[in-house]
C-alpha cells in the first residue's frame, strides 16, 4: 500500500584549487564589525535573494585542509566537515531544476569591475563537466577577485568592463560545468588569486548560521510510476493535481537544513476523514543540508478532494490539494 524512499543529501561539486592557510584569528574579536564595503576593505552581501533554508541553503564550504583530508572553518573535519576535498569556494544550493527554470538571480556580493564572463554552456548537468561553466568574474577595487560559477545559460547580464555594485544582478543560478545540482559557487580570492574563505575570514556582512533548522523549500505532486519520467530531475514534468483511484501518487519535498532529531512527514487527507499517515523521516547524523525526499502512495478509491500535508516536527508547513476522480 505504501512505501517511502528518499534521495540522499545532494553533494554539489565544483572547483579545484587549494585554499590559503588561515591568515587571522577572527573568532576572538569582540568588536561588532561594521559592514561597509569600501574600496580598501572587501565586505560581502549574500549573493542570492530570499531566506536561508527556504530559498537557498549553504551546502559546501571551503576545504581548509591542504592535504587529502577535509576541514571547514568551524574546525569540523572528516565526514563532519561541510566540504569536499579541494573545494575552493562556497556552494549555495537552490531546491531543484524546477526552481532553476523559474529563474533565481545571482547578485553581486560586492562591487567592482567585470573582468571575465562565459555564457552559452549547457546548464542541466547532474554530474561534473570540467571547464564548461557559465561564469562572471569581478575584480573588487581592493584587488580581490570574486567568481560566480555554474550560471544558467543565457542568463549572464553583464559584460567585461562593466562596473557593478553590490546587489546588482549578474545572471541566474544554473548547473553548468562541474555541478550536479543547481547552485552558485562563490569563490573569493586575493589580488594574487589566493583562495579565501569568506566565513573564516569574516567577510560576510550577515552570514547565515552553520547549522540551520529544517524548512520546506519546495514540494510537488506527480502520478507514478516514476519510471515513466525519462529524466525527472533535469526535466521535471508538470505537477499533477487530478488522479484516478488506484493511481500511484508521488509526493516530493525538498528541505533545506535539518538538525539531528528533526523530522519531515507526509500525510494524505481525503473525504470522510480518511487519513493515511503520517510517515516521518528523521534527520540522523550528519545533519542534512539540502535533500529531496519522496513518498509513494497507492490512492484509495474514494473520489473527491484530497490533500497532501507536509509537516516538519509535527507542524504543517504545506498543504497541497488534489482530486481523485
Ligand atoms: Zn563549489
Amino acid at each position: 500500500m505504501f512505501r517511502h524512499s528518499w534521495a540522499l543529501a545532494l553533494a554539489l561539486g565544483c572547483g579545484a584549487d587549494k585554499p590559503a592557510a588561515p591568515s587571522a584569528d577572527t573568532a576572538t574579536s569582540s568588536v561588532e564589525p561594521t559592514c561597509v564595503d569600501t574600496d580598501d576593505a572587501l565586505r560581502l552581501a549574500w549573493p542570492l535573494p530570499g531566506t536561508d533554508t527556504i530559498d537557498w541553503v549553504t551546502v559546501q564550504h571551503v576545504d581548509l585542509d591542504p592535504g587529502p583530508g577535509l576541514a571547514d572553518h568551524t574546525g569540523a573535519t572528516g565526514e563532519a566537515a561541510k566540504t569536499y576535498d579541494g573545494h575552493n569556494g562556497v556552494d549555495i544550493g537552490i531546491s531543484s531544476f524546477r526552481r532553476m527554470d523559474q529563474g533565481v538571480d545571482v547578485l553581486a556580493a560586492a562591487g567592482g569591475e567585470v573582468i571575465e564572463i562565459v555564457d552559452g554552456q549547457p546548464d542541466r548537468n547532474t554530474t561534473c563537466v570540467e571547464g564548461a561553466d557559465n561564469r562572471v568574474v569581478v575584480r573588487h577595487p581592493s584587488g580581490h577577485v570574486l567568481l560566480y560559477l555554474h550560471l544558467r545559460t543565457g542568463s549572464v547580464s553583464v559584460d567585461v568592463g562593466d562596473v557593478v555594485q553590490a546587489g546588482d544582478v549578474l545572471g541566474q543560478v544554473g548547473s553548468s560545468g562541474c555541478s550536479d545540482h543547481p547552485h552558485l559557487h562563490l569563490g573569493v580570492e586575493t589580488a594574487d588569486r589566493v583562495v579565501l574563505d569568506p566565513f573564516r575570514d569574516a567577510l560576510w556582512c550577515d552570514p547565515p548560521p552553520y547549522d540551520s533548522p529544517m524548512n520546506l523549500m519546495e514540494s510537488w505532486l506527480l502520478a507514478g510510476p516514476s519510471e515513466q519520467y525519462a529524466n525527472p530531475i533535469q526535466d521535471p514534468p508538470s505537477e499533477q493535481v487530478a488522479f484516478d483511484p488506484g493511481d500511484e501518487l508521488l509526493a516530493y519535498a525538498v528541505v533545506g537544513g535539518g538538525t539531528t532529531g528533526q523530522s519531515v512527514a507526509a500525510t494524505l487527507e481525503g473525504p470522510d476523514e480518511t487519513r493515511i499517515g503520517p510517515f516521518p523521516i528523521e534527520v540522523g547524523e550528519p545533519a542534512w543540508r539540502l535533500s529531496t525526499w519522496w513518498w509513494s502512495f497507492s490512492l484509495p478509491s474514494q473520489p473527491g478532494p484530497w490533500s497532501l500535508e507536509l509537516t516538519i516536527d509535527g507542524e504543517v508547513v504545506e498543504s497541497r490539494a488534489f482530486e481523485v476522480r
